[in-house]
C-alpha cells in the first residue's frame, strides 16, 4: 500500500479542473492524504480515490464546451499511446530504484507504465508518464 506524506506530489482527480491533475498533499494521516491542493487551479479539496469515476458532465460547462470542445481522451490520445508503446516500449528498461536514469531514457514502471525521463536532478528524475509527470528516485 502506498503511503503519502505532506508536501508530496500526487495525481488526483480535481472537481474544478474536471480531470486528473497534479496535486500537492497538504495534510496526511497514517499515509493517507486528507487534503490536497490542485497545482492547476490551486483549489483545496479532500483526497478522493485515485481512480476518477466517470463523472456526470459538470452543469457549469456551457453547452458549446460539451460539443465543440477538444476531447483529449479520444483518438489522438489513443494514437499517442500506441506511438509511445511502439517507440518507447522497445527501448524501455523496467524501473528499479537501483538503476541510473539518464535524461531521455525510457522506463517501464509497474504502476505508471511507460515513461520517459525528462529531467535529472541529483538523485531524482522527473519522468513523464501517460498520467503526467512523476518524480522518481534514481541511483
Ligand atoms: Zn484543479
Amino acid at each position: 500500500m502506498k503511503t503519502y506524506y505532506a508536501g508530496q506530489d500526487v495525481d488526483a482527480p480535481c472537481g474544478r479542473c474536471g480531470g486528473e491533475t497534479r496535486h500537492q498533499v497538504l495534510t496526511a494521516t497514517d499515509g493517507v492524504p486528507d487534503r490536497l491542493i490542485c497545482g492547476n487551479c490551486r483549489s483545496v479539496h479532500k483526497y478522493r480515490a485515485a481512480k476518477p469515476e466517470p463523472l456526470a458532465r459538470s452543469p457549469r460547462l456551457p453547452a458549446a464546451a460539451k460539443t465543440g470542445g477538444a476531447r483529449p481522451n479520444s483518438l489522438t490520445a489513443q494514437f499517442l499511446e500506441s506511438l509511445v508503446r511502439e517507440q518507447g516500449g522497445a527501448l524501455a528498461r523496467p524501473y528499479r530504484v537501483s538503476e541510473t536514469w539518464a535524461e531521455g531514457a525510457w522506463m517501464d514502471h509497474p504502476t505508471f507504465g511507460l515513461g520517459r525521463v525528462q529531467r535529472r536532478l541529483g538523485k531524482k528524475v522527473d519522468v513523464l508518464f501517460r498520467d503526467g509527470l512523476k518524480t522518481l528516485v534514481s541511483a
